[in-house]
C-alpha cells in the first residue's frame, strides 16, 4: 500500500467522493454489505473490464459465460459445499458477541492447524472475558427457497461461489464451441457468504462480485498451467500499475488447501491489516468434474483425439474478488504531496481504471466561456467516460479531479476564444500543454 494510506483515510475519501456508501445507510447500514456510487461503479466496471479484456478478448482458449446465482441445490452437495463450507464459531455468554473461533489468535500458538485444533484453545472472550460457548459449526451459505412452499424441498442457495456454474456448463460449452484443451471458461458475478465476522471494509462482504476462472488441461499438463497462470496473473496487477513491493506470490502449506486442491498460490496484497489475499490460483485436479458426473449420472469428459481415449480433465482455478481488489488498487493509488503550502490528495489510478478519463473545466461561468465549454465537453463524452465542472475556483477544481484519480483536464480560458486551442493538464506532474480544439481528441487519445 501506499506509505500515506490508511483504512480511515480511505473509507472517509471513498464516502465523500461516491465510491462506496454503507448499504442502506439511513436505515443504519447492514453489516458486510456495501453500495458503489457514480465513481465506485465505474472503477469497479474498469476493473472487471480490463479483467475480461486481460483472459477472454486477448486469448483463443478462454471464453466467457454468465450463469444463474441460484442454482439446482444439488450442485451444493456434489460441491461439498453444504457438508464442508463452515466455520466454527462461538459466543460469549457474558456479552454475547459472536466469534470465529479459528480467528481468536493471540491464545492459539503459531503451530496450531485445523479449525477444531484452534478452537478448543481458546475459552474466553477476547472482549470481556467472559466464558465461551463450545464451538459450533455454521455453514455459511444463504439459505432460500423457490417457489411458495417454504420447506426442505424448495431450500436453495444463493451461490457460494461463481466457479460451480462453470463446471455445471461445461459440457454445454465444450459442445457449443468445438474447442480444444486447453480450454477456460471465465465468469464474473455475484456470490453470497453469511459470514460471522465481515470486515476490514469491503475486504470481506456478505455479498461480494468474484471474477473466476476454470481452466481445463489434460491431466499431466496442469502443473506446467498452473505456474503459466501464477505469471499471468501477477502480472496483470504490475500491468495495472500495482505497485511490486506491495504485491506477492504465496504458496499455501499443505495444511492450508481446500479439500479439493493438490496445490494453490494466494496473490497476495500488502493491506494496512498486512499481507492479504486478492486471488487464489487453485489446482482443483478433477475433483469438481468427478463429483458433478457421479450426482448428475451425466458423462463430464473429454474425448482425446490425439490418444483416442475419453479423459476427465484437469482444473487450474485462477479466482479473484473484485471488491477486494478495488480497495486494493485505491490503497495502492492513493498518495498525499506538498503543493505550494498545501496538501494536494491524489489517486494515481492507471488510465484504464480511473472512473473519469477526462475533466472539462470553463475558467470561470463567465458568459462567453460557457458555450465553447459546452462544445468541448459534447466532443469529448462520446469518447470517453467524462465530466463537466465549473463550481468554484480552477485551483479547487483540479484538486477534486486528482483527488478521484482523473487522469486529464481541459481547461477552456479567455484565450481560446482568439486562439481556438484549450490547455491540457495533467494529473501527476500537473504539466500543462496548449492543443488546438480540432486536434483535442487525437491529443487525449494518445495520453489515454
Ligand atoms: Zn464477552
Amino acid at each position: 500500500m501506499s506509505t500515506k494510506a490508511t483504512v480511515e483515510k480511505l473509507v472517509s475519501l471513498c464516502k465523500r467522493r461516491g465510491f462506496v456508501f454503507q448499504s442502506s445507510e439511513i436505515y443504519g447500514g447492514i453489516g458486510g454489505f456495501w453500495d458503489y456510487g457514480p465513481l465506485g461503479v465505474e472503477l469497479k466496471n474498469n476493473i472487471k473490464q480490463a479483467w475480461w479484456k486481460a483472459v477472454v478478448q486477448e486469448r483463443d482458449d478462454v471464453v466467457g459465460q454468465d450463469a444463474a446465482i441460484v442454482m439446482n441445490p444439488t450442485v451444493w452437495r456434489a460441491s461439498g459445499h453444504l457438508d464442508t463450507f463452515a466455520d466454527p464459531m462461538v459466543d460469549c455468554k457474558e456479552c454475547k458477541k459472536r466469534f470465529r473461533a479459528d480467528e481468536l489468535a493471540g491464545a492459539v500458538p503459531a503451530s496450531a492447524h485445523g479449525h477444531e485444533a484452534e478452537a478448543a484453545k481458546v475459552t474466553r472472550c477476547p472482549e470481556c472475558g467472559g466464558e465461551l460457548t463450545e464451538p459450533r459449526m455454521f455453514n455459511l451459505m444463504f439459505r432460500t427457497y423457490v417457489g411458495p412452499v417454504e420447506d426442505d424441498a424448495s431450500t436453495a442457495y444463493l451461490r457460494p461461489e461463481t466457479a460451480q456454474g462453470i463446471f455445471v456448463n461445461f459440457a454445454n460449452i465444450l459442445t457449443t464451441t468445438r474447442k480444444k484443451l486447453p480450454l477456460g471458461i471465465a465468469q464474473i458475478g455475484k456470490a453470497f457468504r453469511n459470514e460471522i465476522t465481515p470486515g476490514n471494509f469491503i475486504f470481506r462482504d456478505r455479498e461480494f462480485e468474484q471474477m473466476e476462472i476454470e481452466y481445463f488441461v489434460k491431466p499431466g499438463t496442469d502443473e506446467q498451467w498452473h505456474q503459466h497462470w501464477v505469471e499471468e496473473r501477477y502480472n496483470w496487477y504490475l500491468g495495472l500499475g500495482m505497485r511490486k513491493e506491495n504485491v506477492r506470490v504465496r504458496q499455501l502449506d499443505s495444511e492450508e488447501l481446500a479439500h479439493y486442491a493438490k496445490d494453490t498460490y494466494e496473490i497476495e496484497y500488502l493491506f494496512p491489516m498486512g499481507w492479504s489475499e486478492l486471488e487464489g490460483i487453485a489446482n482443483r485436479t478433477d475433483f469438481d468434474l468427478r463429483r458433478h458426473a457421479e450426482f448428475s449420472g451425466r458423462e463430464l469428459e473429454y474425448f482425446d483425439e490425439e490418444s483416442g481415449e475419453h479423459i476427465v480433465p484437469y482444473v487450474i482455478e485462477p479466482s479473484a474478488g473484485v471488491d477486494r481488489l478495488l480497495m486494493a488498487f485505491l490503497m495502492d493509488a492513493y498518495d498525499e504531496e506538498e503543493v505550494r503550502g498545501e496538501t494536494r490528495v491524489i489517486l494515481r489510478l492507471h488510465k484504464d481504471l480511473a472512473p473519469i478519463k477526462v475533466a472539462v473545466l470553463p475558467l470561470s461561468r463567465n458568459e462567453k466561456l460557457v458555450p465553447p465549454a459546452r462544445e468541448v465537453w459534447a466532443t469529448v463524452r462520446k469518447q470517453w467516460m467524462s465530466q463537466y465542472d465549473d463550481a468554484q475556483s480552477i485551483g479547487r477544481r483540479y484538486r477534486r479531479q486528482d483527488e478521484v484519480g482523473t487522469p486529464l483536464c481541459v481547461t477552456i480560458d479567455f484565450d481560446t476564444l482568439e486562439d481556438k486551442a484549450v490547455t491540457i493538464r495533467e494529473r501527476d506532474s500537473m504539466e500543462q500543454v496548449r492543443v488546438p480544439i480540432a486536434g483535442l481528441v487525437d491529443a487525449l487519445r494518445e495520453r489515454l
